[in-house]
């Protein structure tokens, strides 16, 4: 994307890639945050294919193929084991106005890669970076090939394993993000719907939405690619992430037996793996948190998930992907204009990954905690739809308005500067009481009651949408008895309006 951009600019860049195009790539379900942020982009450059993506599916659709699936809505469904999963303890989150995606990422990278080539990138893939030196004028990059080149700046999009990270000591070592989590993935094909598994009584099937099958102690994802009429690809991305404290790697069962074995604790989520099938190597990951003493340098940045990475929980990756390049690529082309690459030019891409990677992680590790009890994971998600929901509606006033947008920018912001004022001090508050409750100093309903509170005490200062008919969604958010939080959905508001709850919870829910 950074080459495609530069190129684009018409400067001279080089990518080079450890594999080929079209390759298998993680990180497939993107929040509207993560459009929004390309929409962004495609406005700050002027390049059509980041407009593609900023799009959604119909962009998708037209220009890149029918293989990427959608995504209406975030489902957490809750699981207890050896129980069927209770439709009053599952949460919805979405809106009717626009459809998210399931990245088939192979399609869409090759996609992106192409426009690079087309606009003057040069590249070498199959070619891996072993070394690369930095000196005051510039960087020298070594493949394993034996082949060396010369460049004026380094954007290292290798990720975890980067060869430079590692010769240049920049791991944080330990890395000071508290989530301890491994995984488990693949892409499975005859994943079943959930809607044949299980009764839905909410406003939207849980076949349009990812699907976090979350429990005590860890969560599967299942991220289906043929959700839609007139898909082509029946392939489903899946993957389970534990909490590796409670679930420490193991080596004594393969890594499909691993993903079986916790499958069959739980019956619904059996049912909808009963006739799955892999349809390529199972990946195992022991820990998946990483994080890096600092993102740029004189003359280098490291691309997000080279940075740092938390967990796909709430689907963070890509829009810090797409976050970093944005906020690159103008002091980038002004360095490449001027000569001149301190790191001081670049702080503000590393002000923005430092504090997404802080929040994801915040966020990240209290729902594993929260898992422990339903009542706190209801409260607790809603620390994060709460932002989510304002950011969009702050971002999108900034795309339509610029700088007339009522809204200001945050300075101090928790992870973005499209946030509502308030929201920094309401996630600290509730990141102190969930680690209480990990510390043992409080229990699980004295941590929930006090997230309860925190939320009935939040000034809303954002509406979602100016409509009467609209209304009721703050009343929504507060509410532990309202749980399909899809928006836009006509009896939804009106329901909300009548300050009614969701008509399928039982009355002697614990709230
Ligand atoms: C299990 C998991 C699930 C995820 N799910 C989501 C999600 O649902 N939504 C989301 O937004 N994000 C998700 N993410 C994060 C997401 O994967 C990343 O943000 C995203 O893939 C970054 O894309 P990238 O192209 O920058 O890096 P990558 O996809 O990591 O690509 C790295 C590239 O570097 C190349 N490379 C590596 N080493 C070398 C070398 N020595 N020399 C040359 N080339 C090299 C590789 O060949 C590869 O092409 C997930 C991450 C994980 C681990």
């Amino acid at each position: 994307m950074a080459a495609t951009i530069l190129a684009h600019k018409g400067h001279s860049v080089l990518i080079i890639d450890g594999a080929a195009h079209p390759k298998f790539a993680i990180g497939e379900s993107t929040v509207p945050l993560t459009s929004q942020t390309f929409e962004h982009l495609a406005a700050q450059t002027g390049i059509p294919e980041l407009l593609t993506l900023a799009r959604g599916p119909q962009g998708i659709r037209e220009k890149i193929g029918t293989t990427c699936g959608i995504k209406r809505a975030f489902c957490f469904l809750y699981h207890r084991e050896g129980e069927e999963n209770r439709p009053e303890e599952n949460n919805l989150f979405g809106n009717v106005w626009r459809d998210e995606n399931h990245l088939y990422r192979q399609d869409v990278d090759t996609y992106i890669f192409r426009a690079a080539l087309r606009y003057g990138a040069d590249a070498l893939e199959n070619t891996r970076v072993s070394s690369v030196e930095l000196d005051d004028d510039g960087v020298t990059v070594s493949t394993v090939k034996g082949q060396r080149f010369r460049a004026r700046y380094l954007i290292d999009g290798s990720g975890p394993r980067s060869p430079f990270i590692k010769q240049h000591e920049l791991a944080e070592r330990p890395t000071s993000l508290r989530t301890n989590t491994r995984t488990i993935f693949t892409h499975m094909t005859d994943v079943k719907s959930y809607d044949d598994c299980v009764d839905n009584p909410f406003s939207q099937p849980w076949s349009t939405g990812t699907n976090h099958h979350v429990f005590d102690g860890g969560w599967f994802w299942v991220i289906a690619f043929d959700n839609w009429e007139g898909a082509t690809n029946k392939v489903a991305s899946v993957g389970l992430t534990l909490d590796a404290d409670r679930y420490p790697p193991r080596d004594d069962v393969s890594p499909e037996e691993e993903f079986a074995e916790f499958v069959g604790k739980y019956p619904s989520i059996a049912r909808q793996f009963e006739d799955a099938r892999a349809v390529r190597p199972w990946i195992r990951a022991p820990k998946i948190q990483h994080s890096s003493r600092q993102c740029v340098g004189d003359r280098y940045c490291l691309m997000a998930h080279s940075y740092g990475f938390v967990d796909p929980l709430y689907s963070i990756g890509l829009i810090m992907t797409v976050t970093a390049v944005s906020k690159l690529v103008d002091p980038l082309c002004k360095a490449l204009e001027t000569d001149e690459f301190a790191r001081e030019d670049f702080l503000d891409v590393e002000k923005a990954m430092v504090r997404r990677l802080r929040y994801a992680d915040m966020l990240i590790y209290g729902s594993y905690k929260s898992w422990s009890n339903y009542n706190l994971w209801n409260a607790w998600v809603r620390l994060w739809a709460i932002g989510l929901h304002a950011l969009e509606s702050i971002f999108a006033s900034h795309l339509m308005m610029g700088k007339y947008s009522k809204y200001e920018l945050v300075e101090d912001y928790i992870t973005s500067e499209y946030e509502p004022q308030g929201y920094k001090a309401l996630i600290e508050a509730g990141y102190a009481s969930i680690s209480a409750y990990a510390d043992g100093t409080i229990d699980a309903d004295a941590c929930a009651k006090q997230l309860w509170k925190l939320i009935e005490d939040y000034d809303f200062e954002v509406r979602l949408r100016p409509e009467p008919e609209f209304d009721g969604v703050e009343w929504a958010m507060r509410t532990p008895d309202v749980h399909d939080l899809f928006l836009g959905v006509p009896e939804n508001h009106e329901r909300w309006r009548k300050e009614q709850v969701d008509p399928w919870i039982p009355s002697d829910t614990p709230a």
